[in-house]
């Protein structure tokens, strides 16, 4: 097991970070109070291959392993989440694509996302199933030669901006899990209609959607994978999405301890810098402790992913994921802290960390449900 990324992926790295503090920081206190999609980031983004940056050569991208995918996703969010969110989520569903999806399908979407031309969305949670998403009840109805879909999606990623959607509907509503199936479904298909969800906690420079389908139709050729094994190949792609969330945590979590260690510095009270004070000193050793251990952990997990290990990867990507998005709560609040009152206002970025960071303990599973995965491995 190796600690070390290789040379390319520190390069890889580099040439992120130098990306964000150009491009993304300068802006990031703007976008978090306009609340607009940053869409001229991420086409610029996608011109060094940091968007979706797992689409094969062959169809425009990387072809980037999922450990140096990590990398670009924590540091995209280091420089600043919404955005970070925006550039990184702009292939939602792409992994599926490139999985199951036919040839025309591929050769259709990858190059245009890969090349920052079309942004994709992935669509399984509903109104009143979020955490059950066996229990979704978004329907398609079989029609000769077409699918009619009807039903709504909650919280979506890029619903309004997206080209293109993976949509998952029940195809047997009485089979469970074993009765759902992907489609591809370009978002300007008659029946489709986004509607913004605009008062988010914190990203807010990423977009976000309640997506209505109302007989939307769309041809049978558009089933991703196979009729009614849409669970199954999601399933698949849940630990590569777990240790995404964990990087953008570190990203961000990393950004506040960045914060803290400035803040510390320049900071005088009683005659002397805060970083003098052992309370202080102690604090930022703790901050940093729990960012090198959720990044060690969430490294091994994309290893553990791409080993092809199912039962591993999915025990490691959801220790993982909790592991960073909890700890990337606590280091955010901590950070805020040693601002004091500076902390509590927009005038640093200490209080948009707190507020950025606690989306990872909600989306692509809660903790709560990773608690459940990881017991489940265990016991
Ligand atoms: C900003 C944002 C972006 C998102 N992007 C997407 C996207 O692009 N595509 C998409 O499909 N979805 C997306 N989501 C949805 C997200 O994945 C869900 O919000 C999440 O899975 C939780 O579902 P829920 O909100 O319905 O909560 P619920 O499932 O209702 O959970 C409520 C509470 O009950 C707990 N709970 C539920 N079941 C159990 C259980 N079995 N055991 C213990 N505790 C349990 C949960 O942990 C939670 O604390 C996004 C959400 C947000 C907020």
């Amino acid at each position: 097991m190796s600690f070390q990324l290789t040379a390319e992926q520190e390069a890889i790295r580099q040439a992120v970070r130098e990306f964000g503090e150009q491009e993304i920081r300068p802006v990031a206190r703007e976008f978090d109070e306009s609340r607009e999609y940053p869409e001229t980031i991420r086409k610029q983004a996608a011109k060094y291959d940091f968007v979706a940056p797992n689409i094969p050569e062959k169809y425009g991208g990387a072809g980037l392993d999922l450990l140096s995918t990590a990398v670009i996703t924590e540091e995209l969010w280091r420089a600043d989440a919404g955005i970070g969110s925006a550039i990184s989520s702009a292939g939602f569903g792409t992994a599926m694509l490139i999985r199951y999806g036919d040839e025309w399908m591929k050769e259709g979407w990858l190059p245009k996302i890969a090349g920052g031309e079309a942004v994709s969305a992935s669509a399984i949670s509903e109104p009143a199933h979020g955490s059950n998403v066996a229990g979704m009840e978004t329907r398609a109805v079989r029609d000769d030669d077409e699918w009619v879909i009807d039903g709504n999606k909650m919280w979506i990623t890029n619903g309004n901006v997206a080209d293109v959607a993976i949509v998952m509907a029940k195809t047997d509503p009485d089979a469970g899990h074993r009765g759902i199936t992907a489609f591809l479904v370009p978002t300007d298909t008659p029946g489709f209609t986004a509607h913004k969800i605009d008062n988010k906690l914190g990203i807010h420079a990423s977009d976000l959607a309640e997506l209505t389908f109302d007989e939307l139709r769309i041809p049978a050729e558009n089933v991703v994978g196979e009729v009614d094994k849409g669970f199954y190949q999601l399933m698949n792609f849940f630990a590569h999405g777990r240790v995404s969330v964990a990087s953008q945590a570190l990203g961000v979590a990393q950004a506040a301890v960045d914060e803290a260690i400035a803040y510390a510095n320049e900071r005088e009270q009683f005659d002397q810098p805060i970083s003098q004070f052992q309370a202080i000193r102690h604090k930022i050793a703790d901050m940093a402790t729990s960012v090198e251990a959720a990044r060690s952990l969430n490294y091994r997990a994309a290893t553990a992913v791409e080993s092809g290990d199912d039962d591993i990867a999915a025990k490691f990507a959801s220790m993982a994921k909790l592991f960073a998005s909890e700890q990337s709560v606590r280091v955010a609040d901590e950070g805020l802290q040693v601002h004091g009152g500076a902390g509590y206002v927009t005038d640093h970025p200490a209080e948009r960390f707190y507020r950025d960071a606690r989306i990872t303990k909600i989306y692509e599973g809660t903790s709560e449900i990773q608690k459940n995965i990881i017991a489940d491995r265990l016991l």
